[in-house]
C-alpha cells in the first residue's frame, strides 16, 4: 500500500516492499545474526494494517500534528497513518478540532514557550477503550472540563484523558508527573483471555493479536508444570506471566517502571490470580538478590526491552541455574550478543522463532529456548558397603554426608 508521507516520516522503512518480501528480508537478517542455529519462518500477519495501538505526535503552530522527520524534530503533518486503526484517527482529529476551537497554546522548542508538547494515544482494542494523554508543560489546564466533554461526546471510547506535566527540555515524552482530567486514569483491554489495565506509562504490547501468538509461543516453550517456579523478568504488566500462572506452581514477576508494576499488582487481583507476585526492582539487581540467597527456580522468561539485558544477570542465572531460559526479544542484535553470555555458564539453544510484531519497519520479535548443556558422559562409581576390605564402614558415611549438608538457605526476604 502507497503511503504519501513514508519517505519523510522514515518510521516504516520496509513500506515499499510487498509483505511476504519483508518477512523474508527479518528471516535472512536473523538467519546472519543466529548463524548456527535453526531460525523459523517469521509468523507474520493476515493483515498487516492498522495494527498499533499507540501513538505520540506532536502538534505545530498551526495545530498539524504528525511524527517528526527521522533524526529531527521536525514534525511531519500527517492525515492518516496505515499502521493505526479508524478510532485513533477520529480521536486525533477531533482534538485537532478542540485545539483549534480553544486556540490551545502550542509548545514551541526554539523558545521553550507554549504549552501543549505531545498527544499520546492508546488504544484497547478488544473492548474498543481508548486512552488521552495530553503531554504539557504545566499543570494548570484551563478549561480542561470542556475540552474533555466535547472529546467524549464525539468520541465515546474515550475513557480517560490524563495530562502528562512536563516542563523540562528533553525528548523523554512523559514525565512522572500526572494529573486525571477524565477517566479512572487507565484503560483496560482483554489479551489472552485476561483483563488488563493499562496506564499512561506502562509498557503494552503495540500488536495485539501477534502479542497473543507471541504468547501462546512462550507458553508452549515454557511447558509449565505444576510444580513449577518461574520467574517473569522484565515483566511489564504482567501479561506474560498472568497468561501462564495457571500452568504453574508460582510467577514472580519483577519490573523496574513503577506505574507497570503498579498495574501489575492490580491485574493479578482483577483475574483473580493468586499464585502471582511481583516486585519493583531492577531485574539485575533482583537476579542478584536471588541467587545470592539460592532460590530454587524452575524456569526463567525474560523480555527485556531493545538493550538487551546484562553480563550480570545471565551470571545470576548460572548461579541459579534454572531448567530453562525462555528469552523473548524486540532486539535480536542484543539477544545475539547475550545469548555468547549464556553460553558462557552452559546454556544451549537450537532454534529461533520469529513473530511480525512490527509490520512495514525493519523491526522484529524473537524468541529463543535455552536449557543447560546436559554433562556430555557420566562417570559410574561402584562402592560396597559394610565391613571388610574394599567396603565403605557404613559409620563413616554419616559422617561424610555431614559435610555435603547443603547450608541453611537465607530466603530473600521480599519473597
Ligand atoms: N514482558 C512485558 C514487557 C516487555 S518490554 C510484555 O510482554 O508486555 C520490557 C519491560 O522491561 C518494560 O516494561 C520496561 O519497563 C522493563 N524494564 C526496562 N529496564 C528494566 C530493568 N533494568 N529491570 C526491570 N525491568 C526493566
Amino acid at each position: 500500500m502507497n503511503c504519501p508521507i513514508s519517505k519523510r516520516c522514515g518510521s516504516c522503512q520496509y513500506i515499499h516492499m510487498d509483505y511476504p518480501q519483508q518477512l523474508i528480508k527479518k528471516q535472512d537478517y536473523c538467519q546472519k545474526l543466529f548463524p548456527q542455529l535453526n531460525v523459523h519462518s517469521v509468523v507474520g500477519m493476515e493483515n498487516p494494517y492498522e495494527y498499533r495501538n499507540k501513538v505520540i505526535v506532536a502538534f505545530n503552530q498551526k495545530y498539524e500534528y504528525g511524527l517528526y522527520e527521522e533524526s529531527s524534530h521536525k514534525i511531519v503533518p500527517m492525515q492518516k497513518c496505515l499502521l493505526h486503526d479508524e478510532e485513533t484517527h477520529k480521536v486525533l482529529a477531533k482534538i485537532q478540532s478542540l485545539f483549534r476551537k480553544y486556540r490551545m497554546s502550542i509548545y514551541d522548542e526554539h523558545k521553550n514557550r507554549g504549552f501543549l508538547k505531545h498527544v499520546l494515544i492508546r488504544r484497547a482494542i478488544e473492548t474498543n477503550q481508548t486512552l488521552v494523554v495530553l503531554v504539557a508543560t504545566d499543570g494548570m489546564f484551563k478549561g480542561s472540563k470542556n475540552f474533555c466533554q466535547e472529546l467524549v461526546k464525539a468520541c465515546p471510547s474515550v475513557q480517560s484523558v490524563v495530562l502528562n506535566v512536563n516542563k523540562r527540555q528533553t525528548s523523554v515524552v512523559l514525565s512522572s508527573i500526572e494529573k486525571v482530567l477524565y477517566g479512572k486514569g487507565f484503560i483496560v483491554d482483554k489479551l489472552c483471555a485476561l483483563s488488563f489495565k493499562i496506564s499512561a506509562q506502562s509498557f503494552y504490547q503495540i500488536n495485539h493479536s501477534q502479542c497473543e501468538k507471541l504468547y501462546a509461543k512462550v507458553a508452549e516453550l515454557l511447558n509449565g508444570q505444576k510444580d513449577q517456579v518461574v520467574l517473569d523478568t522484565y515483566c511489564g504488566i504482567g501479561t506474560i506471566g498472568m497468561s501462564i500462572a495457571k500452568n504453574v506452581k508460582k510467577v514472580i514477576g519483577v519490573e523496574l517502571n513503577k506505574d507497570a508494576y503498579k498495574d501489575a499488582l492490580n491485574n493479578a487481583k482483577m483475574n483473580d490470580i493468586r499464585n502471582i507476585s511481583f516486585y519493583n526492582e531492577d531485574a539485575t539487581i533482583f537476579m542478584q538478590k536471588m541467587a545470592q540467597s539460592h532460590m530454587h527456580i524452575d524456569s526463567v522468561i525474560m523480555d527485556p526491552p531493545r538493550a538487551g539485558s546484562t553480563k550480570e544477570f545471565v551470571e545470576a542465572i548460572g548461579i541459579l541455574k534454572p531448567q530453562s531460559v525462555v528469552y523473548v526479544s524486540c532486539d535480536p542484535s542484543t539477544q545475539a550478543r547475550d545469548l555468547k553470555w549464556f553460553q558462557q555458564i552452559g546454556y544451549v539453544t537450537k532454534d529461533v522463532y520469529l513473530y511480525d510484531m512490527f509490520p512495514h519497519t525493519e523491526h522484529v520479535e524473537t524468541i529463543v529456548l535455552l536449557s543447560h548443556k546436559s554433562p556430555e558422559s557420566t562417570i559410574n562409581v561402584k562402592e560396597e558397603f559394610g565391613e571388610g576390605e574394599g567396603k565403605v564402614p557404613l559409620d563413616l558415611i554419616a559422617e561424610r554426608a555431614k559435610k555435603y549438608q547443603p547450608k541453611p538457605k537465607i530466603t530473600y526476604k521480599m519473597i
